[in-house]
């Protein structure tokens, strides 16, 4: 599960974030919406410890991620136990950030093997295995530039399968895509769903929150404004902001 109580970011004298609170459920899909500049993509990376919060407090399965109690304060921890801490959650970019150098097995295998310390024939066989869940069996020994923008987006989902997530974050993961690829990678992320991942995901993509989200959370302005199942939040909004921002992404 994922739990946020009450987070505020700012990012130097522009507050961001004005004290959010979201659980996530295991197993469950919540889809995050809103205008551009409302947050999404802060509050996504609030969650790994990309970006400090300024208050507040977030939990992954009951740990805390970048942060140490020390009284009723919270601390930074090291950069060693940041990424530990952050080991079982995947996030995904709308920009692929392949490894350009590096073969898509050797894409996948990098972290499990380099960082994760997994034995080198696991992490080959474990990659094959996501490999062929995202339908990409058949290009291993490709580069990225080799493969279509949909093709890289469904690798860095299969890279980040590879480190076993329990929770999986992304942000907009078909915003950068040709319109006749978005399908493709939708695709892979309902399969996800449907194997009871844990996910967070911003997205533009209405009808594939309708089809999968189990909540919508629609936000505004560094705030949750309204949440609820899809059905609800889309097709009978409650607040008036939730209305119009829905009426203009059709
Ligand atoms: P979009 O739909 O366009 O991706 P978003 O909801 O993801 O928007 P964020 O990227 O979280 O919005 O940005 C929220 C606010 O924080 C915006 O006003 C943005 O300009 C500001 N912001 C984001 N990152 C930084 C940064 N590194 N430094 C300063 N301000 C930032
Ligand atoms: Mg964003």
């Amino acid at each position: 599960a994922v739990e946020i109580r009450g987070v505020r970011k700012s990012y130097g004298s522009l507050d961001v974030l004005h004290g959010v609170d979201l659980v996530v459920e295991p197993g469950e899909v919540v889809c995050l919406i809103g205008p551009s500049g409302s947050g999404k993509s802060t509050l996504l990376r609030c969650i790994n410890h990309l970006e400090k919060i300024q208050g507040g407090m977030i939990l992954v399965d009951g740990e805390l991620v970048g942060y140490r109690r020390s009284g009723p304060d919270l601390v930074e921890t090291t950069h060693r136990e940041t990424c530990r801490a952050r080991r079982h959650i995947g996030m995904v970019f709308q920009s692929f950030n392949l490894f350009h150098h590096l073969t898509v097995l050797q894409n996948l295998v990098e972290a499990p093997i380099h960082v994760q310390g997994t034995a080198k024939g696991e992490a080959l066989a474990h990659a094959r295995a996501m490999l062929e869940r995202v339908g990409l069996a058949d290009k291993h020994a490709n580069y990225p530039a080799q493969l279509s923008g949909g093709q890289q987006q469904r690798v860095a989902i299969a890279r980040a399968l590879c480190m076993r997530p329990k929770l999986m974050l992304f942000d907009e993961p078909t915003s950068a895509l040709d319109p006749e690829l978005v399908g493709e990678v939708l695709e892979v992320l309902r399969d996800l769903a449907g194997q009871a991942m844990t996910m967070l995901v911003v997205t533009h993509e209405i009808g594939f929150a309708r089809q999968v989200a189990d909540r919508v959370v629609f936000m505004d302005q560094g705030r949750i404004v309204e949440q609820g199942p899809a059905g609800q939040v889309l097709d009978a909004p409650g607040h008036e902001r939730t209305r119009r921002f829905l009426d203009r992404v059709g």
